[in-house]
């Protein structure tokens, strides 16, 4: 049975993991729609390639840009915000959410609005619009597939089974790059080696939320919206090497793990191929070969923003979006150069400390928590007010 797709953030790194597995299996897909930020080329690249029915670029300035670039091919191409709502109003049996950050959230929900499948990697959305995407989600009869690995492995770990068996539900934690360096060197790390992570190719954001451990607070909210077991059922656990990507211990005390590569190629096809099983390129795990798996209890002196976002939950209203997008804020700022490493957590806990919305109701709520809250961040960091999502 051939599967129509969509891909929401086809120029990024997940974008990339999931048309590859896709080019792998060329009779198993139909390309519905395709969407980037502001990269034409590779864009339309694509949409040539997997002879999309439409490519969207978020940014309308560079919209004649793609339609020269797509010129004779008859692939539809749009530009702008409405644009890539429309996109993911598209009917498609699966849409793979890839944008990164808040600007994937309106397309999110509006694909989830179709009550179809949608393969979610796009984790701020979540963060920040939480029970209001929950809420679409049941009114619509969506099916909502986790992709970020550790989500991925405890979907699978559950397996259907009642979360009221769930003693535990343990994330866990490659710790990132500077997990063994010493408090005082982290205030000089810089934007390259943040970005360079010890196990994962992947985008600038994502990887200094790695950096950060702020990666992992978004992920346990995230958890804590996925899965029904409550915040005082969710732990993290540091694992350097990446190959253990999530347990569930229930409460006979067997704990389910899955294991697998640091590819996300593993998680893409799982959600691409659900409730069957697809093919990868990815090498076996050879567990004889990496010998050793090692744990170890968070660091949250050194790294607070774990910290955060359980506080984020607890506070409940609009804390987590608040946390979100000062994040997001202080990480573009980081990587402009403009702030110091360790003022990117910093600067959350004093937006978080300083802006308390109303909880959110309605998509537009969310949005309005989050324009404040970024420009509380751009204010507080002195980078002047962002007036487009950066991120
Ligand atoms: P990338 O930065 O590699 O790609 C982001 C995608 O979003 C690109 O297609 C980009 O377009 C598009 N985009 C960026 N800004 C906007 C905007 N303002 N409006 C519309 N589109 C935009 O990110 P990743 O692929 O690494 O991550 C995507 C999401 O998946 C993130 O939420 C991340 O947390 C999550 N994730 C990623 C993992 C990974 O391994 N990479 C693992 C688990 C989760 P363009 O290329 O034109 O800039």
């Amino acid at each position: 049975m051939i599967r129509s797709l969509t891909i929401l953030g086809a120029t990024g790194s997940i974008g990339a993991s999931t048309l590859d597995l896709v080019r792998r299996n060329r009779e198993a897909f139909r390309v519905v729609a395709l969407t980037g930020n502001r990269n034409v080329a590779v864009l339309a690249g694509l949409a040539r390639e997997f002879a999309a029915e439409l490519a969207v670029i978020a940014d309308a300035a560079l919209l004649p840009d793609l339609r020269e670039a797509l010129a004779g091919s008859g692939i539809a191409a749009a530009g702008g915000a409405a644009a890539l709502v429309e996109a993911a109003q598209r009917p498609a049996d699966l849409t793979v959410a890839a944008i990164v950050g808040c600007a994937g959230l309106a397309p999110t929900m509006a694909a989830i609005e179709q009550g179809r499948t949608v393969a979610l990697a796009n984790k701020e959305a979540l963060v920040s619009a939480g029970g209001v995407m929950t809420r679409a989600v049941t009114r619509h009869g969506t099916t909502l597939l986790p992709v970020d690995s550790e989500h991925n492995a405890i979907f699978q770990c559950l397996a259907g089974n009642d979360p009221a068996h769930v003693r535990w539900i343990t994330l866990t934690a490659s710790g990132g790059p500077f997990r063994d360096w010493p408090a005082e060197r982290l205030a000089h790390a810089t934007p390259a080696e943040a970005v360079r992570h010890p196990n994962w190719s992947m985008g600038a954001k994502i990887s200094v939320d790695s950096a950060t451990m702020m990666n992992k607070g978004l992920e346990f909210i995230e958890a804590y919206h996925l899965f029904p077991v409550g915040e005082e059922r969710l732990r993290i656990l540091v694992h350097p090497q990446s190959i253990v990507h999530s347990m569930v211990e229930y409460r006979d005390g067997s704990t389910l793990a899955q294991l697998g590569p640091s590819d996300m190629r593993v998680p893409i096809a799982s959600a691409l191929a659900w409730p069957a099983r697809m093919a990868t390129p990815c090498d076996p795990l050879d567990l004889a070969a990496i010998g050793t798996l090692t744990f170890r209890a968070p660091d949250e002196v050194r790294f607070p923003a774990t910290r955060l976002a359980r506080e984020a939950v607890v506070a409940g209203g609009a804390a987590a979006a608040v946390l979100n997008a000062a994040n997001e804020i202080a990480v573009a700022a980081f990587l402009a150069g403009q702030i110091a490493f360790t003022r990117i957590v910093q600067c959350c806990e004093d937006v978080l400390a300083r802006t308390m919305p109303a909880a959110p109701h309605t998509l537009d709520d969310v949005i309005a928590v989050d324009g404040e809250a970024r420009a509380r961040a751009s204010e507080l960091l002195g980078t002047g007010q962002m007036t487009e999502r950066l991120i």
